[in-house]
């Protein structure tokens, strides 16, 4: 079974075709609208009138549930999209501190080319307990 007519639309950022699928979390997933018998990722059935299904087969109890007779391999179109930018955008209007040290933090972040609201991790090794 494939998206039909109707269910397929244009990405807007490539023009590929893609359909949406809703996941068990309730979020609409974009996937290629052709699907992929072998390498798909996500498993995707039509559940009613221009509604479809789908659950991902890279998660922890996928082993358990092979894909159905039913379902259809599909590739998200995250994955193949050219024009889908991956990393995080920067929030405009969020300050991340107003201490004093802000100017510095926002000064640091400039110079390592990352968005201001981005904070670096910084972990105090293992071994260092005082
Ligand atoms: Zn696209």
């Amino acid at each position: 079974m494939e998206p039909n007519s109707r269910e397929v639309r244009k990405c807007n950022l490539c023009h590929r075709r893609i359909f949406f699928a809703l996941t068990k979390n309730g979020q609409w997933q974009a996937l290629d609208a052709e699907a992929e018998p072998a390498l798909g990722s996500v498993a995707a059935y039509r559940r009613g009138i221009r509604l479809w299904w789908c659950r991902s087969l890279l998660a922890a109890d996928a082993d358990e549930y092979p894909p159905h007779p039913l379902e259809r391999r599909f590739t998200p179109h995250a994955q193949t999209c050219p024009g889908w930018k991956p990393q995080q955008q920067e929030i405009t209007g969020i300050v991340v501190e107003s201490s004093p040290r802000a100017l510095p933090q926002r000064q640091q972040a400039a110079i390592e080319g990352r968005p201001s609201n981005v904070v670096p991790l910084q972990r105090r090794r293992s071994g260092s307990a005082t």
